[in-house]
């Protein structure tokens, strides 16, 4: 295993480094529908995620507001960034196959290059696989997700 960079910027990337540096969607939600925060004690991670949604299309429930909040290392700062400016707009069901390549990525399979479009920017995190032992921090944030998409579906959706 590769020991870890003190200084991550020319490993990491750009795109992963633009998004430690300046995460987005930080700001707390009043009022939302989906709530879940994980933890991680091998490295202290904690991902606090919180989603609104709407019926902007009077059938499925899709995302409008999201605020994802982590603290720990860059690469889940970098990741809770990334997935709150992706989640952003798509239904609940989007979301959670949004998730499920997202984990097909960091566990190195295959992806056909309509997925890797539909990942967009995410794919900047691939380079995380180099560290074997940062897969599970770039993931907390979606275990996060994965978590509140459960719980709704427990309770029901809400608004009707
Ligand atoms: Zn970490």
């Amino acid at each position: 295993m590769a020991s870890l960079p003190d200084n991550p910027d020319a490993l990491y990337g750009d795109v992963i480094m633009d998004h430690y540096r300046s995460p987005r969607h930080r700001a707390p939600l009043v009022n939302a529908d989906i709530e879940a925060e994980e933890f991680n004690p091998f490295c202290g991670d904690r991902a606090t995620l919180q989603l609104r949604l709407g019926h902007a299309d009077g059938t499925s429930a899709s995302i409008q507001d999201v605020s994802a909040l982590a603290e720990g290392c860059s690469i889940i700062q970098a990741s809770a960034s990334l997935l709150a400016d992706n989640l952003q707009g798509r239904t609940l069901e989007q979301a959670a196959d949004l998730s499920q390549l997202f984990r097909d990525l960091m566990q190195g399979k295959p992806l056909p290059a309509v997925a890797l479009s539909e990942l967009g920017d995410l794919e900047a995190l691939e380079v995380v696989r180099q560290y074997p032992v940062r897969i599970k921090c770039a993931l907390l944030p979606w275990v996060a997700l994965e978590e509140g998409l459960r719980r709704l579906n427990r309770r029901g959706t809400p608004g009707g």
